[in-house]
């Protein structure tokens, strides 16, 4: 009887335990977005799917490049301060499907897009997988971002419109959908795009 209890609490332990994820996602790839807004009197409600995944991290800490590539461009907005658009060198993508969650055509171009991040980088310079190219804003003083954290995006444009967005979880080093951590040790080809995670693997 005792034993059976311990076994009964053991496997309630384990179904209750979370899961020790390597980084903190607080929200996925194509997760419904509700957000209402007050206009006048009224009320505008806008709904969208969420065009990255957003890491969530305290500000300061570093965001590390998740791919090879070249900056390409480095802005501010008063509303989700910085961001880093980073050219993937390859050119032949692994599929002809495009638009949301698809793949980029055939001789498409990948971009690699970071938000609401204090960059350290600049427009030309070149990047391998797990440089540190800049750190997580305060999002206390930016409007488009609620908590401090890391919008990060795989887009076939270099725009950072939903629309020409792809699932990040496709590319990862490791397969689709296995959640890359930066190894030191490891040797990367810049032949095939594919990301590790930009945010350090506890
Ligand atoms: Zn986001």
């Amino acid at each position: 009887m005792l034993r059976l209890t311990i076994a009964m609490l053991g496997l309630i332990g384990f179904m209750v335990a979370p899961a020790a994820a390597p980084v903190p996602i607080t929200s996925d790839y194509g997760e419904t977005r509700i957000l209402r807004r007050s206009f006048g009197s009224g009320m505008i409600v806008s709904v969208s799917k969420h065009s990255g995944i957003d890491f969530g991290a305290p500000a300061g800490t570093p965001v590390l490049s998740a791919s090879f590539g070249t900056v390409v461009d480095v802005s501010f907005t008063a509303c989700s301060g910085g961001s880093v658009i980073v050219k993937h060198p390859a050119k032949h993508q692994p599929s002809t499907r495009s638009g949301p969650g698809g793949a980029a055509g055939l001789g498409q171009d990948i971009f690699v897009i970071y938000v609401h991040i204090n960059p350290s980088v600049k427009k030309g310079d070149r990047l391998t997988p797990g440089q540190t190219i800049a750190t997580i804003a305060v999002s206390a003083r930016l409007p488009c971002a609620r908590g401090d954290h890391l919008h990060f995006m795989v887009s076939y444009k270099q725009r950072k419109l939903a629309i020409h967005t792809l699932n990040p979880h496709r590319f990862w080093v490791d397969g689709s959908y296995q959640l890359s951590c930066y190894d030191k040790g490891a040797i990367y080809s810049s032949k095939k795009f594919a990301i590790i995670s930009p945010i350090k693997c506890k």
